[in-house]
């Protein structure tokens, strides 16, 4: 064993040595020390704003469903940890990566047939993307290489990720002029329950028969926009785009990294338009927020395109990719989510969202209030003070972390009615005092 370090060290060696997403280095704000976690509660090894334990109001960026130390998903990881963390997957195959794609093809909607398993939901977006590049490229249509996506999307880091998310006022504004140049739909109209918008829908299928000839694919998240606005629109919108994508031969790409496994109230938000997408990307809760794992389904159109080319293969292979202990914890995941009423956890959850969050439209600096499935919304009319915000959440006993106007949860689906409603409360504080 390693010399044990006090909490003061690892925090100077942490802001010395490591890097923390979107920040600067050394970064501006001390992070938290997490001893350990376990349920929905996050331990802290010195007591911060007089709390040594966080409920968890994030799900660690929407990925712990079943929250923390859960031992369906520890015996499945030390099972599959005895007969082999990894092996290549060139060449070789095994029973967890086998067992997962099939009951991925399973549960996904119908013609997603085939699964590349890849390690993170940025490299599963790129390969989604090179899927459809090369299948257009195979069917002698090389000029069929760009995306178009609507505004005020996320999709990961990574440089083709990175080129459809939001242009504006988002994390990539940086890279304006050195990304590919996308095309731009307008943000759907707000409200998962709003009426479409006809002028709305005119102006996706006008833009997309427009770029017919140079558009390989349409990329977007269905239902919710995530980490770049957190924002919900109408699924009719998602029928509109499956309708002109297939009547000017372009694919249709749904992002489920964030949605998929339940978070909406749907086990994938597709379903709530009752559309099929071509390619679909899944991540983030796929191992129940136990290990890195993605995948990028596609149909047997798409396969056969691509495998029939020029170069009939996908060029593409992560060296981790398949990764049996993260599959193994995947299925056993998935294989724990279906075996409950997860459906009703979620409206349970969101039902104490709604009510938790209600008294927050009525505070100053509240814009807007909004709640679908597991995912509760306080969107501000400025910038979060985010250093006051999750203070006060800290002070409550919850872990948040907002960003932009947004202060927002996604709790485990775990979480029993009385932290729903704690966590409810230390939103309401986040907002009053960010
Ligand atoms: C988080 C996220 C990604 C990126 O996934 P990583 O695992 O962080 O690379 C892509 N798309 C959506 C919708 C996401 O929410």
């Amino acid at each position: 064993m390693p010399e044990p370090l006090t909490p003061g060290e690892l925090l100077a060696l942490d802001r010395q040595h490591v890097w923390h997403p979107y920040g600067p280095m050394p970064g501006k704000a001390a992070p938290l020390l997490v001893e350990s976690a376990s349920g929905v509660r996050l331990r802290l090894a010195e007591p911060v704003e007089g709390q040594d334990e966080l409920v968890d109001g994030m799900s660690s960026w929407w990925s712990a469903v079943h929250g923390y130390n859960h031992p369906v998903l520890n015996d499945a990881a030390r099972g599959q940890l005895d007969r082999m963390s990894h092996v290549m997957f060139g060449g070789l195959t095994h029973e967890p990566a086998v067992r997962l794609a099939k009951r991925l093809v399973d549960i996904s909607p119908e013609p997603l047939q085939h699964v590349f398993l890849a390690d993170s939901g940025s490299v599963s977006v790129e390969v989604a993307v090179k899927m459809c590049l090369q299948y257009w490229r195979s069917l002698g249509k090389p000029r069929k290489q760009r995306l178009l996506t609507w505004r005020g999307g996320y999709h990961g880091d990574t440089w083709q990720p990175m080129s459809v998310c939001d242009p504006d006022g988002g994390m990539h504004e940086l890279w304006q002029g050195v990304l590919p140049r996308q095309i731009f739909a307008d943000t759907p109209p707000a409200g998962f329950d709003a009426a479409p918008d006809e002028a709305y829908t005119a102006h996706l299928r006008e833009l997309i028969g427009r770029h017919a000839e140079e558009l390989a694919a349409v990329i977007v998240e269905p239902v919710v926009q995530g980490a770049g606005g957190m924002s919900f629109h109408s699924p009719e919108y998602l029928r509109v785009l499956r309708e002109a994508c297939d009547e000017h031969g372009v694919l249709l790409v749904f992002d489920e990294i964030a949605t998929g496994f339940g978070r909406t109230g749907a086990l994938f938000a597709a379903e709530h338009a009752s559309v099929a997408p071509d390619v679909m990307c899944l991540g983030k809760a796929l191992t129940g927020g136990y290990l890195t794992l993605a995948a990028t389904l596609c149909t047997t159109a798409v396969a056969d395109g691509i495998s029939r080319g020029a170069l009939p293969v996908l060029a593409h292979g992560p060296t981790f990719m398949g990764n049996p202990l993260a599959a193994a914890v995947a299925d056993a995941s998935i294989s724990l989510l279906l075996s409950q009423d997860w459906g009703q956890e979620v409206k349970r959850i969101e039902a104490g969202l709604r009510n938790g969050l209600a008294p927050a439209a009525d505070l100053p600096g509240v814009r807007e209030v909004r709640v679908l499935g597991a995912i509760g919304v306080v969107q501000l009319d400025h910038e979060v003070d985010m250093a006051a915000a999750t203070r006060a959440a800290v002070r409550e006993g919850v872990w948040l972390r907002p960003f932009r106007d947004l202060i927002y949860t996604m709790p485990p689906y775990i979480t029993g009615d009385d932290d729903v409603a704690r966590i409810c409360a230390a939103v309401c504080a986040a907002a009053r005092e960010g």
